[in-house]
């Protein structure tokens, strides 16, 4: 029997057995690092000689593990696999598909510290953050399981007299999985595992600064028997390998999760019908945030700071549903502002292995690039707090306040990707709104107010994919709060809904003559 779903409990830090159990997996891990990883492909393990050196953000000269570069021939290699795989794996029962992911989750519970600590390695994720990436994944699992147990019912349609009608759902082929950095388990684990419960098989490329986390995975789903070539891994360079993949003529749906560039340009390519492609790709693209937390007037506002500095500077800001953007009424704003500063102060930035608040970001690339929004901040607006970044021994960067941003101010309008939060003034209700809706994306967003007749405004005219009232406006629960953007924020695919496998179901009719 399946137990109905509830989420993974996140793991109480404050408890010294726990402590200690995830300072062991910490220890358990660091023994294993600087390790080489091969490409998998049909469940054949392949190494090459020129590798991708995954490196811990927080100890910038520490190698987590070196892994195999797949080429474009890889690829092929990889495509023939997966089609074959396809032929067979969509032929096992729904159940079956689903008790592998049942499976799956009970294995990554039972090592869930240690897959943790890989996080905290090779992301910079600090325990608590690493702990809910775990859980997360863990959630999935459970979750699309579930749901796939749903959707083999298929739905009711009607019938006549002398005519059966049958509505169901089946896979569609092979995929590409291109998940991001920022959730290196469970968001990798989640856009795996979803197509494949559905029947599909997929090639995964995952992110080049975490790869070793997914190859954990991989471990695992070999552990908790799923059949070989139903995923297959294949690092790579984007340059090398990422446009192939999307043109692919064999490549039935890409499930993407990143920058908007990247979103934009997968989205352009996959509509380009190839020589020999007998289908319209379908693609899932979840990309970028400039999230706001809107104040009014009548607020609890305690609440208001803490939702705002938790959600700008959790995972150092790191989460496409990172609020970036405070909008805060007039009458409250010098009060908000403080209690924010006062807040943000107390938060303690290191090496995640010591249970820091935050820990490093993830590279150089994203700590030059945060290094230079500060920059245009200090000239668009008043820098309240931090505005210091340190990369001597990796890429730390400071809780950072600016205060007085103009609503189209560079800060308040681009993804930062970094604990960077802008404060903005707003006169009324009507400003607060417009305000937040002045952006290109529309992702997350959170009202903090105990007006009644403003929270139902914002219900329709706050143009954002995830709206909460009175909390933060990050984490997301699988189950409880279905993921995904408006706008250039994405398809709004809804990770963790229950529509979510439709993305990757053809939907079937076959009507009857009795
Ligand atoms: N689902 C996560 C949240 O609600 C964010 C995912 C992401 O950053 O890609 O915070």
């Amino acid at each position: 029997m399946v137990l109905p779903y509830t989420h993974e409990p996140l793991t109480d830090f404050t408890n010294e057995d726990n402590r200690q159990a995830f300072k062991e997996a910490l220890k358990k891990v660091a023994g294993e690092l600087g390790k080489s990883y091969p490409l998998i492909i049909g469940g054949e393990k392949m190494t090459t000689e020129d590798q991708l050196i995954s490196y811990n953000p927080a100890k910038k000269d520490q190698v987590i593990g070196k892994v195999s570069k797949a080429t474009k021939a890889h690829v092929d290699q990889a495509m023939k696999v997966a089609q074959e795989a396809f032929g067979e794996w969509r032929t096992w029962a729904p159940e079956v598909r689903a008790d592998i992911l049942f499976r799956t989750a009970a294995i990554v519970r039972r090592r869930k510290h240690e897959i943790s600590a890989w996080m905290v390695y090779e992301a910079g994720k600090p325990w608590g953050q690493a702990d809910a990436d775990t859980a997360e994944g863990i959630d999935f699992l459970e979750y699309y399981g579930r749901q796939m147990l749903e959707l083999a019912k298929g739905k009711k349609v009607n019938d006549r007299v002398g005519e059966n009608n049958q509505f169901i759902y089946q896979p569609m082929g092979v995929g590409v999985t291109i998940p991001p950095w920022n959730f290196p388990f469970a968001i990798m684990l989640g856009t795996t595992v979803a197509p494949v419960v559905c029947g599909n098989t997929v090639l995964l490329k995952p992110a080049e600064s975490t790869p070793v986390i997914a190859y954990k995975m991989m471990e695992i789903l070999e552990e908790a028997g799923l059949p070989k070539g139903v995923v297959n891994y294949i690092p790579g360079e984007p340059t090398e390998i990422g446009d192939y993949l999307v043109d692919h003529a064999q490549t039935r749906f890409v499930n993407f999760t990143g920058s908007r560039a990247t979103g934009v340009r997968i989205y352009e390519r996959a509509a380009k019908v190839q020589s020999g492609q007998t289908f319209l790709k379908t693609v899932v693209a979840e990309m970028g945030g400039k999230d706001t937390i809107i104040v009014d007037k009548e607020a609890d506002l305690d609440l208001a700071a803490d939702a705002i500095v938790h959600s700008a500077f959790g995972f150092s800001g790191q989460k496409c549903s990172a609020c970036s953007r405070a909008v805060i009424h007039e009458a409250v704003y010098n009060e908000v502002l403080e209690k924010a500063i006062e807040l943000a102060k107390q938060l303690v930035v290191d090496d995640p292995t010591k249970d820091p608040y935050m820990g490093p970001v993830i590279n150089q690339k994203q700590f030059d690039k945060i290094k230079d929004y500060i920059e245009i901040g200090k000239q668009e607006g008043e820098l309240k707090l931090g505005g210091t970044t340190d990369d001597s021994e990796g890429y730390f960067v400071h809780p950072t306040i600016f205060a007085d941003v103009a609503p189209d101010a560079r800060i308040m309008q681009e993804e930062i990707f970094g604990p960077v939060v802008a404060f903005a003034k707003a006169k009324d209700f009507d400003a607060l709104l417009s305000i937040a809706n002045n952006t290109e994306y529309g992702l997350t967003g959170a009202v903090i107010s105990n007006n009644r007749e403003h929270l139902n405004r914002a219900r329709t005219e706050f143009h954002v994919g995830n709206l909460y009232f009175n909390r933060g406006c990050t984490a997301a629960i699988v189950g409880y709060h279905p993921f995904g953007g408006f706008k250039m924020s994405g398809t709004d695919s809804k990770a963790g809904g229950p529509d979510y496998l439709l993305n990757f179901m053809e939907a079937k009719t076959i009507s009857e003559m009795l």
